[in-house]
């Protein structure tokens, strides 16, 4: 068999597979080699870390994923199984004054990564506008938590290498609804965006396509960031009823001293959950949204 080398995942378009060859001796830096895969390795992703083989200098062909220290997975979508990254460090929950902070959502990225290996970390975008008395005791709720709290302004280019720094030594992401202000951060991170875009596009030929596709970037200030704007919403990624309880990562002190092993931690006898919610130890807000959650999942889901 031909030489194997190993690269990273930086877009998936469908067909072709954009990958970095990180030791590939003589090329340019971030060169990037398209590449095809086999059937059975079609679920890898952008984030992947994989060995290729080269039949080209721009050609190749993913022969192995190397394993993963986290997968984020996307909530199950006709044919389309494929995670939506993998090997992020941290996703960073992205809000702000206006659009109205939503804590549901907030709550369900949140969940999410306390169940996929992955650190969240809150960044509060527009510094510059106004926010209620609510939000702000929302979030040092979320901070007594342990989640870390940023606070920025992507327009007038506040907090942003605070960000930067904690950005560096590791795969990040932002997420949020939309309007909050992800790609005025991310071309405040990124001003040389486009070069890696347009050279994705040349070797895949997929011309501007590739703005809907995730890209991994290399961030000038250390740091890679995943960009996914396909999948702003990433719904409760096939979490079962056990696992956004989990999610709540207030709860799970309490979780393993229920009455009950299947405890569901609604109306169920001597729930730990509930007195502790009771005893004002868990949020009531939170234990509320908790339940919204657990009414939103599929029935599937459920234990
Ligand atoms: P996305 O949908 O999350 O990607 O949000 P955008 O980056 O498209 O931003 C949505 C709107 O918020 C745009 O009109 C931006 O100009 C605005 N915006 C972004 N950052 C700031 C900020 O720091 N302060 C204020 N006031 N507006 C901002
Ligand atoms: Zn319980």
């Amino acid at each position: 068999m031909a030489d194997l080398h190993q690269g990273l995942v930086v877009a998936h378009l469908g067909k072709g597979i954009a990958v970095e060859v990180s030791d590939n001796a003589g090329a340019a830096a971030e060169q990037l080699v398209l590449c095809q895969t086999l059937r059975k390795l079609d679920t890898v992703v952008v984030g992947d870390r994989v060995m290729l083989s080269m039949s080209s200098p721009e050609q190749g062909r993913i022969e192995q994923i190397l394993p993963r220290r986290s997968v984020l997975q996307r909530p199950s979508r006709g044919n389309d199984t494929r995670p939506v990254a993998a090997n992020l460090d941290t996703i960073f929950v992205v809000f702000a004054a206006e659009p109205e902070c939503d804590f549901l959502l907030l709550d369900q990225y949140l969940a999410i990564c306390e169940n996929c290996n992955i650190d969240a970390a809150l960044v509060l975008n527009k510094v510059d506008l106004p926010l209620s008395a609510i939000v702000e005791e929302g979030l040092a709720y979320y901070q007594s938590l342990g989640y870390s709290l940023h606070r920025v302004s992507a327009k007038h280019a506040l907090g942003i290498s605070g960000l930067q720094q904690v950005l560096a030594q590791q795969t990040s992401m932002f997420a949020g609804q939309s309007g909050v202000g992800k790609s005025s951060l991310t071309n405040a991170l990124l001003p040389d965006r486009n070069l890696r875009t347009n050279t994705v596009s040349e070797i895949t030929r997929h011309g501007r396509h590739t703005t809907t596709a995730a890209t991994l970037y290399h961030l000038p200030g250390g740091g890679d960031l995943i960009d996914s704007p396909g999948v702003a919403i990433f719904g409760l990624a096939g979490l079962s009823e056990g696992q956004l309880a989990w999610g709540y990562r207030e709860f799970q002190p309490h979780i393993g001293k229920c009455r009950f092993n299947d405890c569901r931690h609604v109306n169920d006898k001597d729930c730990a959950v509930r007195l502790a919610v009771d005893a004002g130890q868990i949020a009531e807000e939170r234990y509320q949204r908790f339940l919204k959650l657990r009414e939103k999942m599929p029935p599937g889901n459920r234990n």
